[in-house]
């Protein structure tokens, strides 16, 4: 390792007690969406953490707040904090969200969610995973920089949002589309999902359709079955049909776990109460998680074909409903520079082989896809995230921190 790696490495293991007291006072700011009944917007954390960064020395700081009558201060907080760098036609990201979602059940958890706890190794509150691990190791590594008079290869841009729990219409979503503020050629980090052996990029998603049917037929007695239409069996026959989804849309894809398209049926709903009824009305849905190699039009139409024959057969009508439609964003290529970089970085840092991998659908990282941006979801967490008890453990929020330092000083 360079002398200058092994320099912020060991600047980053100084600051190790003080990245855990920096989790602490996130922590004791609860910062939710006004969409949750407790929520109050995040402004007060936004602010806290604006001040603490600049009495750091840290002061080109940039916001692009989004205006919501909902909170008190009439904002959802984002900002930019900007390390220059050596080069700046291409500048590196690091993006984390500063709200949290609520608690729930207070009985599930050991203590308060919001006066943080440690246990061995472990942080415990709300947020500390979801997303202040991130937060906090990325702004430790622009830290360790500036305070080691060391310009990182690119201008590194730290971007804190509002609004990811409840979508990011309010938050990156808004920042991306009203002010140009990212370039093709730029690297983006976001460290809010991973496994803890550090071995996923997350690179890719599938897209997710959920269909809905609703089959009707004729309610008659269950003795008298040629006086109606049994819509259950025909929704029936309908399954059979559609596991044909599997052989039409077949294609492989070893990106993603599983590799391959997933057409299953999921939710059922209750029909007639009595044995002796058939049912004239019957209701079942799929959850659909299809390769972007596929556009979900077509699978929506092979459905519809399905339908028509079994109305043909069966003599009932069946309708279809999507009440989830989201397409893919085109992947972040295997060998973009972005990946390469964090291989790097987690590869000196864990002696882990990463691998860019595609995952079920929806992440945060879709909307930088979606504009063509190319951007790796990675982090070390123990996946606690929304749960009670959440934790974050405290050498991986180190470690990380180093992997990140370790992208600012690469070269591509
Ligand atoms: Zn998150």
């Amino acid at each position: 390792m360079s002398d200058i790696l092994e320099k912020i490495f060991d600047k980053i293991d100084s600051y190790r007690d003080e990245m855990v007291e920096l989790q602490r006072k996130l922590t004791a700011i609860p910062a939710m969406s006004p969409n949750y009944e407790e929520g109050k917007g995040e402004v007060a954390k936004a602010k806290f953490l604006e001040s603490w960064i600049k009495e750091r020395g840290l002061t080109d700081i940039t916001h692009y707040d989004t205006p919501d009558d909902r909170v008190k201060e009439g904002i959802r907080p984002n900002f930019v904090v900007k390390l220059k760098g050596k080069n700046s036609d291409r500048k590196l990201w690091i993006m984390a969200h500063i709200d949290v979602v609520p608690p729930g059940d207070l009985s599930e958890w050991g203590g308060d969610p919001w006066k943080m706890r440690i246990e061995g190794d472990d942080m415990i509150g709300r947020g500390v995973e979801d997303n202040q691990q991130g937060l906090v190791s990325g702004l430790y590594a622009v830290l360790a920089l500036k305070e080691l008079g060391i310009e990182p290869e690119y201008d590194t841009c730290l971007i804190f949002v509002s609004d990811e729990e409840t979508g990011s219409k309010l938050g990156i979503k808004y920042v991306l589309e009203n002010h140009k503020i990212l370039g093709k050629d730029d690297l983006i980090i976001v460290p809010d999902a991973g496994e803890p052996d550090s071995s996923m990029i997350e690179t890719a998603e599938k897209s997710i359709l959920w269909m809905k049917f609703t089959t009707t037929g004729k309610q008659c007695h269950g003795s008298t079955p040629e006086q109606g239409i049994n819509a259950h069996r025909a929704a029936a026959h309908l399954i059979t049909e559609l596991d044909g989804l599997y052989k039409k849309f077949d294609k492989k894809n070893n990106v993603y776990e599983p590799p391959i398209s997933t057409f299953e049926p999921t939710m059922k709903e209750a029909n007639v109460t009595n044995i002796n009824t058939i049912p004239g009305t019957d209701v079942i849905a799929y959850d659909c998680r299809v390769l972007p190699e596929y556009n979900t039009d077509d699978v929506l139409k092979y459905a519809r074909d399905k339908a028509d024959k079994i109305e043909k057969e069966l003599g009932v009508t069946i309708e279809i409903s999507t009440p989830q439609h989201e397409k893919a964003a085109p992947p972040t290529p295997n060998n973009a520079p972005i990946v390469k970089l964090l291989a790097k970085g987690i590869k000196d840092v864990y002696n882990v082989d990463a691998k860019p991998m595609g995952i079920g659908g929806g992440t945060v990282a879709a909307h930088f896809r979606k504009m063509g941006l190319n951007a790796a979801v990675w982090s070390t967490i123990l996946d606690t995230c929304h749960q009670p008890e959440e934790r974050a453990n405290i050498t991986f929020m180190v470690k990380d921190a180093k992997v990140f330092a370790h992208v600012m000083t690469g070269k591509i």
